[in-house]
C-alpha cells in the first residue's frame, strides 16, 4: 500500500494521553445526556459548519496551500466547495432519512404495527488522511453529526497546516461539548484507539486499517475502513481517444496523483496505447502548459518520503511525458509510463502520486483477467463505446465504484454511496449512507393488549380448538 506510518506506535507523554481520555469521557456524557439528538441540535450543527467554510475559507484555503501546494479553485472544487455540498444536500433531505419507516406485519401477529427507527450510535471516532484534509475530515463529520453523535476527529498529521486550522476552528463554530479535534500522528492514534468509541471511521492505507480493526475488537466497536487500490482504466478501440486521454489526465493529475479514486494504471486494449499515450502527453501539456511545475493548478507532493517512494517508480516504463522532478520543490512533472509490463514496481502497489504506467492488453478478457488477479479496487474504468462491454465489467469484475466515461466524478454524485470492498474497503458514506452508517436502525414491533390473539400461540398448543 501507499504509506505506513511507524510501524511501532510511540507512547503518548502521560498528560497527554489523560488529556485524550478525558476528551472522550466528555464528549461520551454529552451524548449520554442526549444533547446531540435533538434534530435541531444537529441542523444547527450543520448550518454551523457551512457558515465556517465560507467565513473561514481563506484560512482554509491557505492551510491546503501549504500542506499540498493546492490551488484556491481545486481547494474549492474538491474540498470546501464539496463538503458545502455535502451539507446542503443533508440538511434538504435530513427529515425524510430519519423518518420511522412503516414495515407491514405478518396476519400472525395483527393486529400491530411494525417500524424501523433511527438512533445515532454514540462517540464515533474519524481517523483522517492527508491527502484531502479537509474533505475527508469534514464529509464524514456531517455524517456523524446528523445522524446525532458526538465525534472527536483525528486529522492527519501530514496535513499539519490543515491539521491546526481545523482543531483551532472547529470546537469555536461547533458545539464544544459534542466534537472535539485531537491533533497528532501514530502516538495519539494509538492513544485514541485505546479509549471506547461507538464507532470508528477511518480513513487511509490498508496496513493501518488493519491495526484500527484489531483496535477496534476490544470494545467490539464497529467501523468504516475508507481505502485505496490500484483502480484500472480500461481503454477499449474505437472510442474518442483524445477526449479519453483528457478525462485520464485530469483524474489522474489533480492533487498531483494523490487521490484514492485517481486512475492507477490504464489497461490499453488492442492497438489504443501509441495514440493514446500520445493524447494523453497532448492533454497534460494543454492543462500544465510546457512547464508544469510553473503551472498554478498543479500541486505538489505531500513530503519527502512519498517524493522518494514516486521517484524510484519512474524507470518501471517508458516515459511518454513528463519524469522531470526536484525534491527540494517536491515536485513531480505529471508523468505517463509507456511499455510498463504486469510485474514492474509501479504496478506492484498504488502509484498515489502522478504517475500513470499504460500496460497493453490484448482484448478485454485479458483486461478483466488482469483486473480479477489483482485485490478489488476502489474504482474501475472503463472508456468503451459497448453496453455490452460495460455489462461485462460490470458482472465480472468488482470494484468499490465504478465510472464509465469519467474518473473520479462519481464521488460528486451526493446519492451515491462512496465505498470499498475487499482490500479497498468496507462501509460507504455520503448522502443517506452516512446516515446508515452512523446510526443504529432499530426494529420496533408495538402489539396492542387486547385482543390477545397471542393465546393462539401459548401453550397448551394442543388445545388449539378450545381456545378458538
Ligand atoms: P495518513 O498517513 O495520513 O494516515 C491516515 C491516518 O491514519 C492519519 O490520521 C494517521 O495519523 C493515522 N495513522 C497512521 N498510522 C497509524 C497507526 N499505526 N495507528 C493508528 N492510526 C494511524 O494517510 P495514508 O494512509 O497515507 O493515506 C493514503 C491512503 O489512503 C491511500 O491508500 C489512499 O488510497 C487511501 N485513501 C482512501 C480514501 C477513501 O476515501 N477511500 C481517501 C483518501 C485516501
Amino acid at each position: 500500500q501507499a504509506t505506513v506510518q511507524s510501524a511501532v506506535p510511540q507512547p503518548l507523554e502521560g498528560t497527554a494521553a489523560a488529556e485524550i481520555a478525558a476528551t472522550v469521557t466528555r464528549l461520551r456524557g454529552a451524548f449520554a445526556a442526549g444533547r446531540t439528538k435533538p434534530i435541531g441540535w444537529r441542523r444547527a450543527q450543520l448550518r454551523q459548519l457551512q457558515r465556517m467554510l465560507v467565513d473561514e475559507r481563506p484560512a482554509l484555503e491557505k492551510a491546503l496551500l501549504a500542506d499540498l501546494g493546492k490551488s484556491p479553485v481545486e481547494a474549492h472544487t474538491t474540498e470546501i466547495g464539496f463538503v458545502a455540498n455535502e451539507i446542503e444536500h443533508t440538511l434538504r433531505h435530513l427529515s425524510s432519512w430519519l423518518r420511522p419507516r412503516r414495515v407491514p406485519v405478518p396476519l400472525s401477529l395483527a393486529p400491530a404495527r411494525a417500524r424501523t427507527v433511527r438512533e445515532p450510535l454514540g462517540t464515533v471516532l474519524i481517523i483522517s488522511p492527508w491527502n484531502y484534509p479537509v474533505n475527508l475530515s469534514l464529509a464524514p463529520l456531517v455524517g456523524a453529526l446528523a445522524a446525532g453523535n458526538a465525534a472527536v476527529l483525528k486529522p492527519s498529521e501530514l496535513a499539519p497546516a490543515t491539521a491546526a486550522v481545523l482543531a483551532e476552528l472547529l470546537p469555536r463554530h461547533l458545539d464544544p461539548e459534542a466534537v472535539a479535534v485531537v491533533e497528532g500522528g501514530v502516538p495519539e492514534s494509538t492513544a485514541l484507539l485505546e479509549q471506547h468509541f461507538d464507532h470508528i471511521f477511518y480513513t487511509g492505507n490498508a496496513q493501518v486499517a488493519r491495526v484500527v480493526m484489531a483496535a477496534a475488537v476490544k470494545h467490539l466497536t464497529p467501523l468504516t475502513l475508507e481505502l485505496g487500490g490500484k483502480s484500472p482504466a480500461v481503454v477499449e478501440p474505437g472510442v474518442d481517444l483524445a477526449a479519453t486521454a483528457r478525462r485520464l489526465a485530469w483524474g489522474k493529475f489533480t492533487n498531483a496523483g494523490q487521490t484514492c479514486v485517481a486512475p492507477d494504471y490504464v489497461l490499453a486494449i488492442g492497438d489504443t496505447a501509441d495514440t493514446l499515450q500520445r493524447e494523453l502527453a497532448a492533454a497534460v501539456t494543454e492543462m500544465f502548459g510546457e512547464d508544469p511545475a510553473a503551472s498554478g493548478d498543479y500541486g505538489r507532493i505531500v513530503n519527502e518520503r512519498h517524493f522518494d517512494r514516486l521517484t524510484a517508480l519512474l524507470d518501471s516504463g517508458t516515459v511518454v511525458t513528463g519524469g522531470g522532478h526536484s525534491r527540494e520543490d517536491l515536485y513531480i512533472a505529471p508523468t505517463v509510463l509507456g511499455d510498463v509490463s504486469a510485474d514492474s514496481a509501479v504496478m506492484a502497489e498504488e502509484v498515489f502520486g502522478p504517475i500513470l504506467p499504460v500496460v497493453r492488453v490484448p482484448d478485454l478478457d485479458a483486461a478483466i483477467a488482469f483486473v480479477n488477479e489483482r485485490d478489488k479496487p476502489l474504482a474501475l474504468y472503463a472508456f468503451t463505446g459497448s453496453e455490452h462491454t460495460k455489462r461485462r465489467l460490470l458482472t465480472e469484475t468488482s470494484s468499490g465504484g465504478v465510472g464509465f466515461g469519467l474518473p473520479v466524478a462519481h464521488l460528486a454524485v451526493p446519492g451515491l454511496p462512496f465505498g470499498g470492498v475487499g482490500e479497498s474497503g468496507m462501509g460507504a458514506y455520503h448522502s443517506v449512507a452516512s446516515i446508515d452508517t452512523f446510526s443504529h436502525t432499530k426494529s420496533v414491533l408495538d402489539k396492542p393488549l387486547r385482543p390477545d390473539t397471542m393465546r393462539l400461540a401459548y401453550a397448551p398448543v394442543t388445545g388449539f380448538k378450545e381456545k378458538m
